[in-house]
């Protein structure tokens, strides 16, 4: 049974909860997403060598708890534990927003990498998501580890922070579905598409994440 003290306690101490949020997400944007991860941590090079990557989500809220994640935007690539946006970078960001805006669509959230390292978020990995709720405040954030696969049967994760009422922020897994794809066949699908990348990667017919988003970017402009 519940004694006064505890009630008490439950009343003051009790975390803020954002509402709960449903996320579907295009499969083209994990797989892109993927490229991108692989491209920068290849398992078939040495580790050391591997990078973090980073881009944008782009996509759509159908009412306040409903994300629809369309597509992602590879930005840029850091070192083996860090990456972060230069001014170019963002010159870049906002040519995509511009452009998602035309879709009625905008930044829903960003993605990182985290190879061979696991599924958390860092100090840094908060700030950063901190800075994309500055405009959305339903933004989240994937982080991609294609080792997850081997250790626990997963390529990655999505949070969202968590305020607590004196100030603390700290960051909860939320769950997805990926649009047109059971939860039974889920890992099994996504495993599949890493196991092609890996394939072009090894005949060379894969071209780099970034420029072609730059590519994509100048065509646009054009038109
Ligand atoms: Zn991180």
């Amino acid at each position: 049974m519940m004694d006064k003290m505890t009630r008490i306690k439950n009343k003051y101490f009790i975390d803020f909860k954002l509402p709960k949020t449903e996320i579907t997400i295009n499969i083209n944007a994990i797989k892109k997403i993927m490229l991108h991860t692989i491209e920068f941590s290849n398992p078939t090079k040495s580790n050391w060598r591997w990078k973090e990557v980073m881009g944008i989500l782009g996509g759509k809220i159908k009412d306040e708890n409903n994300i629809y994640v369309n597509d992602s935007f590879a930005i840029t690539h850091g070192n083996h534990y860090s990456v972060q946006y230069n001014k170019k970078n963002y010159i870049i960001a906002t040519q995509i927003n511009d452009l998602l805006f035309k879709k009625n669509e905008f930044f829903v959230g960003w993605y990182h990498s985290h190879p061979g390292l696991g599924f958390f978020y860092s100090h840094t990995d908060i700030i950063n998501h901190l800075g994309y709720q500055d405009v959305n405040p339903h933004a989240i954030g994937i982080v991609f580890d294609h080792k997850g696969y081997d250790r626990e049967r997963k390529f990655f994760e999505i949070y969202k922070l968590r305020y607590s009422n004196y100030g603390y922020i700290s960051y909860e897994s939320v769950p997805y579905i990926i649009e047109s794809v059971s939860k039974k066949d889920e890992i099994k699908t996504l495993k599949k598409i890493y196991d092609e990348i890996l394939f072009y990667w090894k005949i060379g017919l894969v071209e780099s994440a970034e420029k072609t988003i730059k590519k994509w970017l100048k065509e646009f402009k054009k038109m």
